[in-house]
């Protein structure tokens, strides 16, 4: 039997109705926000949302703020009627699907950042990215009021700038991480493996194989900094054209680790490669 059709609105106050019934009828309101071009790793968030939520809604919209000039936000994959017949097959109740106008009225002005989490890593690969993040899920924390929302530790320091804007601006939606799905090879599902080449797919999958080498010596007491040189030469090895970082840094502030070995440090490895017109971030907990 096919899927029921997913209701869609495209209006803040469209939302802002709908999540408002609910709410007035004590139901527990879950948001999941994605950029559409929706995988497995996507459905396993409306999954792990399923577990408390009386409602969930998720949102789809390629965010244009946290793109920078040259990056793939024209480029970015689309197709709306296919990720809301996903949504409604993984029991999702509500998409947000906004215009870009809807979300970014003209004369727009207002940018939240957030200090210290944004800066290493992405904030220096990508100087623009998290302010376009955090202002954007700051708008759709505020729009939907959810009591719970839930990101992929795929994005994982997109994940600790969003915990920390949540806890520093008072927003009261519980900030809940889900692991990451992989292909069957490891590869960490992404909607911009789309761009690859079948050559590039292969070496593709050594990101998750060196994260994991490099995971493994730290756990076993090897000193930092020639473990992230090692891991950063393997990677070159593998095929990928350049690697802005391989880096292991505590698993809740992400300050930086080493140069000997790290001790009882909660500890994550994280990097991002660039291979052909394609950038890939991955990480894995110590
Ligand atoms: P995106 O559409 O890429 O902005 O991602 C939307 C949400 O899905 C974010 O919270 C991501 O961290 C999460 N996500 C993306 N890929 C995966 C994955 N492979 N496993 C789990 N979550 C993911």
């Amino acid at each position: 039997m096919p899927a029921l059709a997913l209701p869609i609105v495209r209006t803040v106050a469209d939302l802002r109705g709908q999540t408002a019934l609910w709410r007035a009828a004590g139901q527990r309101i879950d948001l999941v926000p994605t950029m559409g071009a929706l995988h497995q790793g996507h459905l396993s968030l409306i999954a792990k949302a399923r577990e408390d939520a009386d409602r969930i809604v998720a949102s789809v919209f390629v965010n244009p703020t946290q793109f920078a000039p040259g990056e793939d936000f024209e480029a970015y994959p689309r197709d709306e009627a296919r990720d809301a017949a996903l949504l409604s097959g993984a029991g999702c109740d509500l998409l947000f699907a906004p215009t870009a106008s809807e979300m970014y009225a003209p004369g727009f002005s207002t940018t939240v950042t957030v200090a210290g989490v944004s800066e290493p890593l992405d904030g220096q690969s990508r100087p623009t990215h998290f302010a376009g993040v955090a202002t954007v899920v700051a708008k759709l924390l505020i729009q939907a009021a959810p009591d719970v929302a839930v990101f992929g530790e795929k994005d994982y320091q997109q994940l600790q700038v969003i915990k920390r804007l949540a806890r520093d601006l008072d927003l009261p939606a519980r900030i809940v991480g889900a692991p990451t799905m992989r292909a069957e090879d490891g590869l960490a599902l992404s909607s911009r493996n789309a761009y690859l080449s079948p050559a590039e797919r292969e070496i593709a999958t050594s990101l998750n194989a060196v994260l994991l080498g490099l995971a493994r010596a730290l756990a076993d007491g090897e000193a930092v900094a020639p473990a992230e040189a090692e891991a950063l030469e393997a990677l070159i090895a593998a095929g990928f054209d350049s690697v802005d970082y391989i880096e292991a840094r505590n698993a809740d502030d992400l300050s930086r680790l080493g140069p000997g070995p790290i001790g009882s440090a909660p500890t994550r490895v994280l990097a991002a490669v660039r291979l052909g017109k394609t950038r890939l971030i991955d990480n894995r907990a110590v």
